[in-house]
């Protein structure tokens, strides 16, 4: 499949942050995402505060998601996230849901289904996690997401963790 040159792609990205001020890292990182080439910020969520996830003792998370247009591609948007990421002092090689002062996770890119070593879209956690849902269904609650169905649907259905909006 050719790529059609100079179209730009909806892309959604999840932000999380548990150390270093996890709400100011999450209001820079918007910023550093409308910073990406060829790349415009569209719409940012709310804040939302939730329970850590996956066991390990660690802060509160701060969360939210954007809304991007790219004409990158997916791999290429990956890696620019992983720049920020580590521009904002994210250490690689940490624990997995561990803590950190940046996570950007490429949650869905145009109508695509990718799975290779480096990249799962959509990313399998967010049928699971109402810390990316909510954050999303502002973005695009009619958001039809591949192998999952429409967000709307998807968040009624979800309790855990517990999370509330702050800003
Ligand atoms: P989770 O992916 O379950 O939220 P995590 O965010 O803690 O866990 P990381 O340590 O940030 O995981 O990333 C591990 C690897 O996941 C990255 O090196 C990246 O290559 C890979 N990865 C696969 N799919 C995606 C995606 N859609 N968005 C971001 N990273 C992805
Ligand atoms: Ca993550
Ligand atoms: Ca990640």
């Amino acid at each position: 499949m050719t790529r059609p040159a100079d179209h730009w792609y909806p892309a959604y990205v999840g932000l999380g942050s548990n150390l270093q001020g996890p709400a100011r890292q999450l209001e820079g990182a918007f910023e550093l995402l409308g910073g990406i080439p060829e790349t415009r910020l569209i719409s940012q969520s709310s804040l939302y505060r939730s329970a850590p996830f996956g066991g390990v003792e660690q802060p509160d998370f701060v969360n939210a998601a954007a809304a991007l247009l790219t004409k990158l591609p997916a791999e290429g948007l990956l890696r620019e996230l992983q720049r920020i990421e580590i521009l904002r002092g994210r250490e690689r090689g940490n624990l997995r849901w561990g803590p950190r002062v940046l996570d950007l996770d490429l949650l869905v890119y145009s109508n695509h289904r990718i799975e290779t070593a480096d990249l799962t879209i959509p990313h399998p956690g967010i049928g699971e996690r109402n810390f990316v849902l909510l954050p999303l269904a502002e973005l695009a609650p009619g958001l039809d997401i591949p192998g999952l169905g429409r967000l709307a649907n998807i968040v009624v259905s979800e309790t855990e963790p517990a999370i509330s909006r702050i800003a």
